[in-house]
């Protein structure tokens, strides 16, 4: 293609000077003639060039087709098409990309490096009435809940939040992608904490309703421990007074619980001796199980800011499972002041937690072992109780296990909350 339009331009420029020189043989100019007819073919070349340029800036149909023009002019034809069908195609696809963000009940809001909206969906806009004019806002400015503001400032965007706005509750998720830029997934969960705190209340009210009648269950019960029966009537007397112990400590359990979920995390904290609180733990633990060996492991004195209730909660719960669980060998209470904070750790020297359970664990009633677990009279609750009171912390459990040579259940008090 391209030689046959190189021959034609040869052939055009040789034609028109031949000819020139042809004439100018005929009057005896020859030379002038080949001169006359190169200057001819240049010229032409010259206005196809003028022609070309023209086309490449309007619409109108090729000046050309034939010559090297004409070949470069039906190469940018086709490479247009080529493009334009590309441009086509990337268009459809991001139209079908943009009814799918536009499709999604949650909603979606592109950031730029600085924090500052680039996109959002129509579920965005309903959620937080956006207008196009909050484009290039940045997000601060449009949400303005208290909550979103300090998770957005902190850039800590592993974790989805919560937060309360305009009556209504959300969840953000935040990713971050290309040049610092972010993406948050917004969802409004209100009618999931609607039900969650109707479920939350039913559990208080519930568990609050059944202490009364448990207690004077358990008090009649004790009263007729020493009372002469036949032995059947007395080992059925042995099982009511058990059964009916355990089901009050699931109840104050489910009260403590309940107690910790609802509790402001906005309270404010007081300063405490956490060496104080472990080992006041041991201390009451001391005779939990014979021959359990308690240690407190720790440098100096620390202070920590926070709820010492929760915390001797913790404590005692942690410690009582090792003592429970962790078989007959010691077991080890730790402080230790690392680069993230005061860590400490519950060391037993037990059987262990298969991998497997390790995830699920802390959720409510979990056992790893129920016909095991049932015997030491647990109430599948207090590692859940744990888990909410240490959230009070800013902190989180943290389990290590190696089946067949105990567990370490251990936290971070965030070096803030230490002094
Ligand atoms: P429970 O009231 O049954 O003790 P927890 O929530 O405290 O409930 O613990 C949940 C389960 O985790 C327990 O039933 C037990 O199977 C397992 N577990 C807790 N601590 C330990 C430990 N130190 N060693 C082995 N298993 C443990």
């Amino acid at each position: 293609m391209f030689q046959s339009a190189l021959q034609s331009e040869i052939s055009r420029i040789v034609l028109i000077s031949g000819t020139g020189a042809l004439i100018g043989w005929t009057g005896d100019m020859t030379l002038y003639g080949f001169l006359t007819g190169l200057i001819i073919s240049q010229l032409f070349s010259v206005k196809l060039a003028a022609d070309f340029f023209r086309w490449t800036t309007s619409r109108d149909s090729p000046p050309v087709e034939n010559g090297l023009i004409g070949y470069a002019t039906d190469r940018l034809i086709r490479r247009e098409r080529r493009l334009q069908a590309h441009i086509a195609e990337l268009l459809h696809q991001l139209r079908r990309y943009n009814d799918g963000i536009e499709a999604l009940q949650d909603g979606v809001i592109t950031l730029g490096s600085r924090g500052h909206i680039n996109t959002y969906n129509s579920a965005a806009q309903r959620m937080f009435r956006l207008h196009p004019d909050d484009i290039g806002q940045h997000i601060n400015n449009l949400i303005r809940a208290p909550l979103f503001v300090q998770f957005f400032n902190q850039g800590e965007f592993t974790k989805a939040l919560q937060f309360d706005y305009r009556s209504a509750t959300f969840l953000v998720q935040v990713s971050e992608f290309g040049a610092d830029q972010k993406v948050m997934l917004l969802r409004d969960v209100t009618e999931r904490k609607r039900v969650e705190v109707m479920r939350k209340h039913f559990v208080a009210d519930v568990s609050h309703e059944l202490r009364t009648p448990l207690t004077v269950i358990n008090g009649y019960l004790e009263m007729l421990q020493d009372a002469e029966v036949p032995a059947h009537v007395h080992r059925a007397h042995e099982q009511m007074l058990s059964q009916s112990q355990r089901m009050t400590l699931l109840v104050n359990d489910l009260i403590e619980l309940s107690r910790l979920e609802s509790a402001s995390t906005e309270r404010p904290g007081e300063w405490f001796n956490i060496r104080e609180i472990c080992q006041q733990t041991l201390s009451q633990l001391q005779n939990y199980r014979e021959g359990g060996v308690l240690t407190l492991v720790d440098g100096e004195p620390v202070e920590v800011e926070g709820y010492p209730d929760e915390m001797r909660t913790v404590m005692v719960n942690l410690v009582t499972n090792a003592l429970k669980y962790g078989g007959d060998g010691e077991v080890v209470v730790r402080l230790k002041k690392t680069m993230r904070g005061l860590k400490i750790s519950v060391t037993d020297h037990g059987p262990g937690i298969p991998a497997e359970h390790l995830g699920r664990i802390t959720e409510r009633f979990y056992r790893v072992d129920d016909s095991r677990d049932s015997t030491t009279g647990g109430s599948g609750l207090g590692l859940a109780i744990v888990k909410h009171a240490l959230e009070h912390l800013d902190t989180e459990l943290q389990i290590e296990s190696t089946p067949g040579a105990g567990s370490t259940f251990s936290f971070i008090v965030p070096q803030y909350r230490v002094r």
